[in-house]
């Protein structure tokens, strides 16, 4: 179906579906790793570009290809390619763009294995990184340096919830021919749209948000132009992180409820941070869709809403964290976000623990910090938990 100029919601059902021979409601799972050539010639016409079609699964597949159609459309780019993981997407953006004596800039609470690819293995290959507080643009612009190719984005961050405002600095990055990849798995294109904000590149771990039933692991890259887009499909095919179909018929079922998940647990998420702000036992909440939140105006201008993400810290600190992570009952205590289900965690010794401490402080991560990923369970049922938990601390 052609869903040019369609809603958001009708392009999550439809986007990128084909009809089949059948009159297949779904996109079926092309389980299969070649394509036969109907003859020698047609084989040529397809290795050559000549002719469109598919040739081997690590190069591309019905089924995949209906995934990084839906997820192009639903971001507002040219194409996209999914991958094997959200890993598998950065570390195919650092080799799409960033060559040896390159540098980088980006966000200094990124996810941690972002960072540690960056600071342990590109840097083997003599690449550069600063990474920094970018909820300054001034200050982004300021650490740009001669060899600076890429600025790369996470916002809100993971897991501070710190913002950037991805319009002004892509404008700066453009005035200095940089590129930008925003990192958008927090808040999913139902509620930002970074291409629309003038990024190049949007990255995505499918794993969170987007299939959103923690039953998946899966990444994207979608691009703003064909120049960027192939560049990026090149490196996936040599570097072999694509996806499986099976995977990507997860994701493409998973997807199609997004707006409706993603605005329930966002809704959510609001009562949360209410109820956790006027804890007696909390010393702070971190959420973009609270006043107190030092860039509530920015998430609310580049933000269609405030998410499901939230991070706090106790008064107790990391003591008083603990006794709280095992003391729910209702919410999970595990990684990953983004799900059905609430999850909670401790990002100093779990998703960043192997960021250095001195890292880890200067990005705000503090010893106390506890991630919550709020859910689609009922929200009476998850502040009761949270306020069971809380009396045990
Ligand atoms: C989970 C995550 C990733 C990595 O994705 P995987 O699918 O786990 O490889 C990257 N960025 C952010 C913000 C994430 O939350």
């Amino acid at each position: 179906m052609n869903t040019k100029n369609k809603g958001f919601s009708t392009k999550l059902i439809h986007s990128g579906d084909f009809e089949d021979q059948f009159g297949s409601a779904v996109v079926p799972i092309y389980q299969t790793s070649t394509f036969a050539f109907k003859n020698a010639d047609q084989g040529a016409r397809l290795f050559s570009g000549e002719e469109k079609g598919h040739i081997y699964t690590r190069l591309s597949n019905p089924t995949i290809e209906a995934l990084e159609n839906k997820l192009a459309d639903l971001e507002n780019g040219v194409g996209g390619i999914a991958l094997s993981s959200g890993m598998a997407a950065v570390s195919t953006v650092y080799a799409a763009f960033l060559n040896q004596g390159d540098h980088m800039i980006s966000t200094h609470a990124v996810y941690g294995p972002s960072r540690l690819l960056m600071e342990d293995i590109y840097s083997r290959f003599g690449v550069e990184s600063t990474y920094m507080d970018t909820s300054d643009p001034v200050a982004v612009e300021n650490a740009i340096q001669e060899n600076t190719k890429l600025i790369y984005l996470e916002t809100p961050a993971n897991p501070t919830m710190e913002l950037s405002d991805i319009e002004t600095i892509s404008k700066i990055a453009h005035k200095h021919n940089l590129l930008v990849v925003v990192d958008n798995t927090f808040s999913s294109p139902y509620l930002q749209k970074p291409l629309d904000l003038d990024a190049d590149v949007v990255l995505h771990s499918l794993t969170k948000f987007i299939n959103g039933h923690a039953d998946v692991v899966g990444g994207a890259l979608i691009a703003n132009n064909e120049d960027v887009l192939k560049k990026m499909k090149k490196i996936m095919r040599y570097m072999g992180g694509n996806m499986d179909p099976h995977q990507a018929y997860l994701v493409s079922r998973g997807v199609k409820t997004l707006a409706l998940r993603v605005q329930q647990s966002t809704d959510i998420a609001k009562k949360v941070a209410a109820y956790l702000e006027q804890h007696p036992k909390i010393k702070w909440v971190n959420y973009p869709g609270l006043k107190s939140h030092p860039q509530y105006d920015l998430a609310a201008k580049q933000m269609k809403d405030f998410g499901s993400m939230l991070c706090f810290e106790l008064k107790g600190g990391i003591k008083a964290g603990k006794t709280l992570m095992n003391s729910v009952k209702l919410a999970l205590l595990a990684v990953s976000l983004g799900g059905v289900e609430s999850l909670i965690q401790h990002p100093a010794s779990m998703t960043h623990a192997g960021v250095s401490e001195e890292n880890r402080i200067k990005s705000g991560i503090t010893p106390g910090l506890v991630r919550f990923s709020v859910g689609i369970e009922d929200a009476d049922d998850i502040i009761e938990d949270l306020n069971q938990a809380l009396e045990n601390v």
